[in-house]
């Protein structure tokens, strides 16, 4: 159902709950997708599904400065609050929440949620010190600002579902988690915010990434076993473009996010590179138990 007309935005947490109380109370389900807003069709993606699914649909729009390194992108993350407010109530949402850092963070906190190594170790853990323990202590906030039945979450950020996933059956947060597709352009790049940092000769340059990753799934579904070997091939494809600058290629367990010695079960394939100043991470989740095996491709397939 398109909702144009009726998106309310709601700029602190007091009104917001009081909004929420009455439908709550009322039974109906609210659904969450949390933002940091520069919306494309990725995001539109966690949108549609969550109207499919619950009665109230609500996005957080909110560029969380705990989850940013000192050196990092935070000044100039890309903003756009009217352009997303339209797409967002294109897309069906009833209440875009949109706080100011003040109201998020009236005081540096004290308490924070912190994620056990095990998990934040690899991947983009390993080059990024401190920022999921900034995403668990933010989603922690919004979880509990919210109160939502079900929250939706990229599996383009497969590290961060992972991590949102066993913080709530770790912290007994009463939400349903819903793990949604990897959407992306045309010539496969996927579809982040970040992407309008490249120039156009990088642009052009991007899609390798995926194409790369494409290979080592096929290594994979193909019979190889070993982790190093298919590493090693989606290192060298991403060579073929001397521009990047790989962070990491890495296969690990999916959820679990452990280094496998022999590939089986559920496995991520991730990828972070610079290119240039832009820094981009890819994946693909790759299920070669037999059922597994049976679908092409895991980029359609919904919760991990
Ligand atoms: P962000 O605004 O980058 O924090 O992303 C908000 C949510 O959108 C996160 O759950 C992301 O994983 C998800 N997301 C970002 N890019 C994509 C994409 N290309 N496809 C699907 N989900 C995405």
């Amino acid at each position: 159902m398109n909702k144009t007309t009726s998106l309310e935005v709601i700029t602190t947490i007091s009104q917001l709950r009081r909004r929420l109380a009455g439908e709550r109370a009322a039974g109906k389900c609210i659904g969450l997708v949390p933002t940091m807003g520069y919306l494309h069709d990725g995001h539109l993606s966690l949108i549609r599904r969550a109207r499919q699914e619950c009665d109230v649909v609500v996005m957080s729009l909110f560029v969380n400065p705990l989850q940013f390194g000192a050196n990092e992108d935070f000044d100039r993350y890309p903003r756009d609050l009217e352009r997303d407010r339209a797409l967002a109530a294109e897309a069906g949402v009833d209440v875009l929440f949109h706080p100011a850092v003040e109201e998020m963070y009236p005081q540096k906190p004290s308490t924070t949620v912190r994620v056990h190594e095990a998990l934040t170790g690899r991947l983009c853990g390993r080059s990024r010190p401190g920022h999921f323990d900034g995403v668990a202590t933010v989603v922690s906030k919004l979880f509990h600002i919210v109160e939502p039945h079900r929250a939706y979450f990229g599996q383009k950020d497969a590290q961060q579902l992972a991590i949102i996933q066993r913080m709530v059956e770790d912290l007994n947060f009463p939400v349903q988690i819903i793990g949604c597709p990897t959407v992306r352009e045309p010539d496969g790049l996927a579809m982040s915010s970040r992407n309008v940092y490249l120039s156009p000769e990088e642009r052009k340059i991007a899609p390798l990434l995926y194409r790369a990753l494409c290979h080592g799934e096929a290594m994979i579904r193909n019979g190889e076993t070993d982790p190093e070997a298919v590493v090693a091939q989606v290192r060298q494809q991403i060579a073929q473009a001397p521009q990047f600058r790989i962070d990491y290629v890495e296969l690990v367990s999916f959820p679990q996010l452990q280094p496998l010695e022999t590939i089986r079960g559920t496995v991520l394939l991730a990828v972070a590179a610079w290119l240039g100043q832009t820094r981009l991470i890819d994946n693909v989740i790759i299920d070669i138990t037999p059922q597994g095996l049976d679908e092409p491709g895991t980029d359609e397939e919904g919760e991990p």
